[in-house]
């Protein structure tokens, strides 16, 4: 360290070193004009002040700040599922069944999952419906946690047979392939007819029939009637061995 690198504080009156100043990118020197502990003490008397700015500024941008984050997702995407992949390969070699019965006890009939410890029900709900739990400081999918409690490993999917996220009994659980997982999925709000794969075509007066198969929309016909429309799919569904709760609503 040189005797440049010294920095006055003119809040605290003090001269000090400067790697004592936080970075800014809108002075000339690259630092910010009071010392670190400064802005700290600053930071705290402010709190609420701080916080409402920031508020409004993101009240203010929210249009351009929202594009931003999407064109940032877009452009990773391959780096967040990634991401996702590592978090999720680290999180699965860490909690071992040993551990998991260590700490939680589950009963198959009523689908519970408690902390043996206190006895309180383990997890809370997550935005997507499902319930996670934290053990060791990372975070499962509450019924893989059970899963892997009762078979001792975890498992590639997992499907509520009855479409209720958090009805964990163990009559409700099965082990699936990702692909048969999507074909046991709930009806898409965008439906047109109330039957899965079944759409009006407006321009043909008619119901077009699809089916979705290997990650692609098979298109299956056309029919007048919407009877037979549904009769097609579900013929379709039993011959491609989709799930008998397959389109539910
Ligand atoms: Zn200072």
């Amino acid at each position: 360290m040189t005797d440049f690198d010294i920095k006055y504080c003119g809040k605290c009156d003090t001269t000090k070193f400067t790697d004592e100043f936080n970075n800014s990118v809108t002075t000339k020197d690259g630092k910010q004009t009071c010392c670190r502990s400064c802005s700290k003490a600053y930071n705290k008397a402010n709190k609420v002040k701080i916080a409402a700015k920031r508020k409004e500024y993101y009240a203010d941008n929210s249009a351009s700040l929202l594009k931003n984050q999407k064109e940032y997702y877009q452009n990773n995407r391959e780096k967040r599922l990634d991401y996702a992949r590592k978090t999720y390969t680290k999180n699965a070699l860490v909690l071992t069944h040993d551990r998991a019965v260590e700490l939680l006890k589950y009963e198959p009939s009523t689908g519970s999952l408690t902390w043996i410890s206190s006895g309180k029900e383990a997890g809370t709900m997550a935005g997507n419906g499902y319930k996670i739990v934290t053990v060791d400081t990372n975070k499962y999918m509450l019924h893989r946690v059970i899963w892997l409690i009762q078979h001792g490993e975890f498992p590639e999917n997992i499907d509520h047979i009855n479409g209720d996220r958090i009805d964990n009994r163990l009559v409700n659980l099965r082990s699936v392939s990702t692909q048969e997982n999507l074909k046991n999925r709930k009806i898409g709000s965008a439906n047109t007819s109330g039957i899965m794969g079944v759409q009006w075509d407006k321009a043909r007066n008619a119901w077009n029939v699809y089916i979705g198969l290997n990650k692609k929309n098979t298109y299956i016909g056309r029919f007048n009637n919407i009877f037979d429309a549904a009769a097609a799919r579900k013929a379709a569904e039993i011959e491609h061995g989709f799930h008998p709760n397959h389109g539910r609503i």
